[in-house]
């Protein structure tokens, strides 16, 4: 027979030690009496102060998506470019593996990380079962480790100050909606995904 959850136990990731599900006030760390490291902690935001950022998050990648990033002027030629058109410019270049290293970085697994949060966080706010929870979970657990706005966004920054002394370049909103989305997933990724685990789990389908 296979064995059962036990939602009332929680299992220290360092050394299996078996602590009591107790769930920290905000601003507290429950951490393993025997080695340290940390159980749990208690956040701030509630699910629906969740929800918001993460809609705000889905919003400002799309503001940061379609909009210009720099705007680069030479000898009279004015040149706009969105996210997308200098992936398409880069990969006509050649260079295809930074085409589609930017384009995942940058697009796909941000977007993947905010659409798994809505998947799970959205059936708990109008308290409705939550479809393939379990799945849904592993998977925002993988696609958060590639998810990697603030290192595109240092490379722009890297980028246009490099070719400041040949060109003209003038950052574009696009560029301040990444910063946006930088600060918004990094104020979503502090809640922690035990505290998703245990929203999602009374939700199950
Ligand atoms: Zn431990």
């Amino acid at each position: 027979m296979a064995p059962q959850p036990r939602p009332d136990l929680l299992a220290c990731h360092e050394c299996d030690a078996l602590y009591p599900h107790r769930h920290p006030a905000p601003g507290d760390i429950q951490r393993c009496r025997r080695c340290g490291a940390t159980l749990a902690r208690g956040h701030w935001l509630r699910p629906d102060g969740q929800l918001a950022l993460t809609v705000g998050a889905l919003l400002v990648l799309a503001i940061a998506s379609g909009s210009e990033i720099v705007t680069l002027e030479l000898q009279g030629i004015h040149s706009v470019a969105t996210l997308f058109e200098a992936i398409v410019a880069t990969w006509t270049t050649g260079e295809h593996a930074v085409a589609v290293i930017a384009l995942a970085t940058a697009f796909c697994f941000p977007l993947a990380v905010v659409v798994l949060r809505l998947w799970v966080l959205l059936p708990v706010a109008f308290g409705r079962p939550v479809r393939a929870f379990v799945p849904a979970m592993r998977a925002l657990r993988w696609v958060l480790r590639w998810s990697m706005v603030e290192v595109f966004m240092l490379g722009v920054l890297i980028a246009v100050v490099r070719s400041a002394g040949v060109t003209q370049v003038v950052v574009g909103p696009g560029l301040f909606a990444y910063v946006a989305l930088a600060v918004l997933l990094a104020a979503i990724e502090a809640c922690d995904m035990d505290e998703l685990w245990r929203l999602g789990e009374g939700h199950r389908a």
